[in-house]
């Protein structure tokens, strides 16, 4: 390079391209126009909002947006679309106390820079008889008037993109575009129930809120009365922060996060963070790729917020985010554990009569009943295995004299075995309860092991230790887990190369007569992968219980099943296994009655 000292390589950008590259963060598709409009129109008090869009087959051809709100002065009509021009804040300390969903004075602006916006508006209250008019196209004002117009504003933007091939080149099919609409306008919807929303696109009705006190009024609006009657409320406080809303029971489960929608004092947020807490909040009540559905509401100290984070304004920095962060789960938590959660099941007679016509289906496992004789080809395997799971059971037996968890729990009646794998229970309303006899005892087995305090003896020892070989591999993995293991009741000593002399096992697994259950934990413990939101306390714990349990396939007598089922009352959460699976299933009288087609 030459002359670098008389050549400038430097130069200011002119306003259009200053404009239009700032409008890139805040427009990044036609649902960010949505967004960003419907956003005034709540902060100048709209009580009803109505966006139209139009489209062709392949794109989005125009937005409007109109509101019933304030409305603008004919002066502040053209100056809302110069940058940084706004009506919401005028210091920065201001930002500390927002209270609206804008404050950069950006949006019209961009919208604007890559748009022909055509704005009308009319002051509301104010007597003046006619509104304004203001046209700009790429960021240049074309016209300005007197108009007729209603009271609030009216803003409606068309061919957007159009001075930027670029972007425009990016844009998703219409349907795609659509749907981000949708989920946009959902969380708005949620955070503001006071508020009426209708989406039309070409004329065709999409989604209507009615203005309403009760956020649970808008859920069933958007998605369904179903939907609402497997919600559970949600009401928490903390000196600097109020949660309210709903989660669903852990039965409505999604493959993802999509459903979790959070307000923060009103602004329709997304946080990993805190759809993180509140699946932690769910603990093993569900499978660890699952996700609740959750419409909650924050209610924070506003200077605890900072929502300058990004000019989206979607993502949030909070302040004392560890204790909100926990309250979240806590609340949740808490909502879980006032209920009675096991599944109803909901078979829609359809089905019986679509299989009426197939071939009989030969079930391999009969109903064990206990009050007949036995059937003479299980009576073998039922007197082996009742002396193991009697043990089984002994360990899990609590001192008379507790007291049972106050979960809302059916008392309930045996009434036979099904393949060696469910008990049938009768409930006193008549209820058929189906509980997976392994699931169920891990899940007691599994408290039990969660409850015994640091201090307590967890170790037994054995009378003849037993010898464990690995490979080279899993000597490694397993040498690392030793101090865990100990800590639970293992005591594993290392024995040459590849062996490990085992000298002690947890007390809750009892009197072992069988110690292929060792070698079958220790594989579980080093083949797994370790998932990473689970600690190896809480691996093994899952280990212990899931091997310690009765089996699946073990046929238990009626006996054996009441004194299990008793268990189950002292359980904090009896209705999922440590994996999250049910542990336990209701027919309801009715929902039978519809099935044979008796009511
Ligand atoms: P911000 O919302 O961050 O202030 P915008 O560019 O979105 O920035 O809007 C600029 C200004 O225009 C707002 O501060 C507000 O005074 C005015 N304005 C925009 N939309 C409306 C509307 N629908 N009703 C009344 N005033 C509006
Ligand atoms: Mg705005």
């Amino acid at each position: 390079m030459k002359n670098v000292n008389t050549v400038s390589a430097i130069h200011i950008l002119d306003q259009a391209t200053v404009c239009q590259i700032a409008a890139g963060e805040v427009v990044e598709r036609p649902a960010s126009v949505v967004k960003e409009l419907v956003e005034n129109a709540i902060d100048a008090g709209a009580r009803s909002i109505r966006i139209d869009i139009t489209s062709s087959v392949k794109e989005i051809l125009s937005i409007r947006i109109t509101d019933d709100g304030s409305g603008m002065s004919p002066s502040d009509a053209v100056l809302a679309f110069t940058p940084h021009a706004t009506s919401k804040m005028t210091r920065i300390d201001d930002l500390h106390r927002i209270h609206t969903l804008g404050f950069r004075g950006e949006a019209l602006a961009s919208i604007a820079a890559v748009s022909r916006v055509t704005l009308k508006t009319r002051l509301r209250n104010t007597g003046q008889g006619t509104g304004t008019k203001v046209l700009v196209e790429g960021g240049k004002i074309q016209e300005t008037g007197e108009t007729g117009a209603p009271e609030g504003t009216n803003v409606l933007v068309e061919d957007i993109f159009f001075n930027t091939p670029a972007r425009k080149k990016f844009q998703r099919s219409k349907n795609t575009e659509i749907a981000h609409i949708h989920a946009i306008l959902e969380g708005i919807c949620l955070a503001h129930p006071e508020i009426s929303f209708r989406l039309y696109t070409d004329k065709n009705e999409q989604l209507v809120t009615d203005r309403s006190p009760r956020i649970l009024d808008t859920i069933a609006r958007i998605y369904g009365s179903d939907v609402v009657k497997d919600l559970i409320m949600v009401n928490w406080s903390l000196p600097f922060m109020k949660i309210s809303g709903y989660i669903s029971r852990p039965s409505l489960s999604r493959r993802d996060a999509s459903r979790i929608l959070i307000a923060i004092n009103q602004r329709y947020v997304s946080s990993t963070i805190i759809n993180g807490a509140i699946k932690e909040g769910y603990g093993t009540l569900l499978p660890k790729d699952r996700f609740p559905i959750a419409f909650l509401t924050l209610v924070i100290d506003t200077g605890l917020v900072d929502v300058n984070v990004h000019p989206t304004k979607k993502l949030v920095r909070l302040s004392r985010e560890k204790e909100i962060v926990r309250a979240m789960s806590e609340a949740v938590k808490t909502a879980l554990l006032s209920l009675d959660l096991i599944p109803d099941v909901d078979v829609s007679p359809q089905i019986f009569l679509e299989d009426a016509g197939k071939e009989a289906v030969t079930v391999p496992n009969p109903v064990y009943d206990f009050t007949g004789p036995v059937p003479s080809g299980i009576r073998d395997s039922l007197h082996s295995g009742t002396i193991m799971t009697d043990r089984q059971l002994r360990q899990t037996e609590l001192p008379t004299g507790m007291v049972p968890m106050d979960a809302k729990l059916p008392v309930m009646e045996v009434i036979g075995q099904l393949g060696g794998i469910y008990i049938l229970a009768t409930t006193e309303s008549g209820e058929l309860v189906l509980i997976d006899q392994h699931a169920i005892h891990e899940r007691i087995l599994y408290e039990q092991v969660i409850a015994r305090t640091a201090g307590e003896h967890r170790s037994q020892e054995l009378i003849v230790p037993f010898i464990l070989h690995r490979t080279l591999q899993e000597t490694a993995i397993l040498r690392d887990l030793l101090p865990a293991l100990a800590q639970e009741g293992f005591v594993l000593e290392e024995f040459g190369r590849d062996t490990f002399l085992v000298r002690a096992i947890p007390v809750v697994l009892g009197k072992l007569e069988d110690t292929s259950i060792i070698d079958e934990m220790v594989s579980d413990l080093v083949s797994e992968e370790p998932v990473r939101s689970v600690n190896t306390r809480e691996r093994i714990t899952r280990i212990i219980a899931c091997r310690g349990a009765i089996k699946a396939g073990t046929v238990c007598t009626q006996e054996q099943s009441q004194r299990l089922i008793q268990q189950i009352r002292y359980a904090k959460n009896p209705f999922t296994c440590p994996h999250g699976r049910p542990t336990m299933l209701r027919f309801s009288r009715t929902e039978l009655d519809i099935m044979f087609k008796r009511s």
